[in-house]
């Protein structure tokens, strides 16, 4: 088995452990994602860790859809945004003024919650759960979220390293098991120790960024794996000017006001993948009436 390409998610059945284990490699993807974000060192690595997790977590979707995970913590850093779909496309955020904040400081963060939505191909939503979070690491938020909300054994775990000296992600990715009702307990324990001891860094690709898939996954060897689908991983944002607009008109009247004094178009850019939308001031006047008339209603 040869995953030659970079950016790839794989997807296997264990035959003689009967499982299921997914591998990812999203190296490229969260660059081009932190890159957008002007995110370096620690918010790289949560970028490049939530951006894994949701690609993981979007694999076990029954048919096309997305899913959300929502980090909410605080300290520094209030959130953390991932969203992915099961064939590889992803995209994140965090609040811009906050990486900017923080800049190449290591932030101070405590965790929240975590919030897991699901989407139908339609964008509406199928289910939405929330936990604690048990510590700010992504792996054990999200493989806490898993054994709480979902029915069956899990184990998730996401790592990313930022290279100061290159100024850009060593690597990014991560590994999902799953156990089949039919594993046997030993099995799984012994499954469960792999995935634990896994030094993603002795599987981080030599000659460029990237993780080896074909190492991670000859890990596994010995429960003879079978790969049944495999997708590459590319960064998508489905914005638009009316859903920027939308999350504009959380400003408020204040906020909306002090953008038409300025009287010339208002830019905005959306939080995940930071494209541009000059909105006029005829728009702004029409959206603040309209938020006169809700404020009247109230
Ligand atoms: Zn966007």
């Amino acid at each position: 088995m040869t995953f030659l390409k970079l950016d790839r998610i794989v997807r296997a059945t264990g035959d003689a452990a009967k499982f299921r284990l997914v591998l990812v490699d999203d190296t490229r993807a969260a660059n081009s994602i932190a890159a957008r974000h002007e995110a370096g060192g620690y918010a790289a690595q949560l970028l490049g860790q939530a951006t894994a997790a949701a690609l993981l977590l979007a694999s076990g979707l029954k048919g096309p859809g997305t899913a959300q995970l929502r980090f909410s913590l605080s300290g520094d850093l209030s959130r953390v945004a991932a969203d992915a779909t099961p064939f590889g496309l992803v995209r994140a955020m965090i609040p811009r003024e906050e990486i900017l904040a923080t800049g190449s400081f290591e932030p101070m963060v405590l965790p929240q919650t975590l919030k897991v939505i699901k989407l139908d191909k339609e964008g509406s939503r199928v289910s939405e759960g929330i936990v604690e979070m048990v510590t700010a690491d992504i792996s054990e938020s999200v493989t806490h979220y898993l054994l709480q909300s979902e029915q069956g054994k899990f184990l998730l775990r996401v790592a990313a390293l930022y290279d100061e000296t290159e100024g850009k992600l060593r690597y990014a990715g991560g590994v999902l098991i799953e156990a089949f009702p039919e594993a046997k307990e030993a099995d799984w324990a012994a499954l469960l120790a792999l995935v634990t001891g896994i030094d993603f860094s002795g599987h981080a690709r030599t000659a460029t960024e990237g993780l080896d898939l074909d190492s991670l996954y000859a890990l596994f060897a010995l429960y003879s794996p079978q790969v049944h689908k495999e997708f590459e991983i590319e960064p998508f944002c489905p914005c638009s000017e009316e859903g920027v607009l939308r999350a504009l008109s959380s400003l408020g009247r204040e906020g909306l006001e002090s953008l038409l004094l300025e009287g010339r178009d208002a830019e905005l850019h959306c939080e995940f993948c930071r494209k541009m939308y000059a909105v006029s001031p005829e728009k702004l006047l029409k959206m603040l009436n309209e938020a006169e008339d809700e404020e009247n209603e109230k």
